[in-house]
């Protein structure tokens, strides 16, 4: 039977290198994004001249309808979805509290904890053997941030990235009876669009003495995908160069 993913944010950065590594692996593959049609049409084309199956679905995760949307198309175009990544999220420019508005900061809590949330809740009908599913995985995408806060910066995001990770725990707990694992990775600075102007910083930060790549933090989203990581449920792997 084809594995069926949906990633989340999968046009670029961290999102492109996971859809990239599914491909390869035979995943039959959603690329969602939010609005850059270029970056995710230009993607599907590569799985599927590489002799792969993949979707390309514009949805905000941050709005409900666009995520029931987005699983109704999968499940027409691929089938019922076997493994999901919440990778999508949003890092506002910095800013310490005092300055930020109400809106900022729904709208990074809507799009980095309740997409996923709800995401994640598609995922399991579909996934879970009470519901006649054959089980799954789930992936969420975290951040170093969520350990330490990100003062004078994103203490928005980092605490959206923390609350991610206890929905990790708390939903590896719920739904691992019903053949469903749920983990998470926590990356440092990766090179993608979203931290390039501080990219800077990574040498000095970590004892690696450089940003990750895309394609690292994929490698340990793939493995907590796989039978390799069978025994794995509510982890919450650091990929962070020795931070
Ligand atoms: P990125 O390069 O900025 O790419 C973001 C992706 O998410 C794009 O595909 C974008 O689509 C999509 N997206 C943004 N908002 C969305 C929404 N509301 N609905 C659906 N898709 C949305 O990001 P990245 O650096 O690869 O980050 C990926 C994940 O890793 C995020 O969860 C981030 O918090 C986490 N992370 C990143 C770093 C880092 O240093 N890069 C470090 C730690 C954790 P469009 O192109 O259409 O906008």
């Amino acid at each position: 039977m084809q594995e069926i993913i949906i990633v989340t944010g999968g046009s670029r950065g961290i999102g492109a290198a996971t859809v990239r590594k599914a491909a390869e692996r035979g995943y039959a593959v959603c690329i969602n994004y939010r609005s850059n049609h270029k970056a995710a049409e230009r993607l599907r084309d590569e799985i599927i001249r590489g002799g792969g199956k993949a979707i390309a679905v514009a949805a905000d995760v941050s709005v409900e309808e666009d995520v029931l949307r987005m699983f109704e198309i999968v499940d027409k175009q691929l089938g019922p979805v076997t493994a999901l990544v919440n990778n999508a999220a949003i890092l506002p420019k910095a800013k310490p509290v005092r300055e930020m508005t109400f809106d900022r900061v729904h709208e990074v809590f809507t799009t980095n904890v309740i997409g996923p949330f709800i995401c994640a809740r598609e995922a399991i009908k579909r996934m879970a053997k009470s519901c006649g599913g054959n089980g799954g995985r789930i992936v969420n995408v975290s951040s170093i941030v969520a350990k330490y806060g990100s003062p004078n910066e994103a203490n928005d995001y980092s605490g959206s990235k923390a609350a991610l990770e206890v929905l990790t725990i708390g939903l590896a707990r719920e739904v691992s009876a019903e053949g469903i694992r749920v983990n998470a990775v926590r990356p440092s600075m990766i090179h993608t669009d979203m931290v390039a102007h501080r990219l800077h910083r990574a040498k000095h930060v970590h004892p690696l003495q450089r940003p990750g790549t895309p394609e690292e933090v994929a490698n340990t989203i793939m493995w907590l995908l796989s039978e390799e990581a069978s025994y794995a449920a509510g982890a919450i792997v650091d990929v962070n160069g020795g931070r």
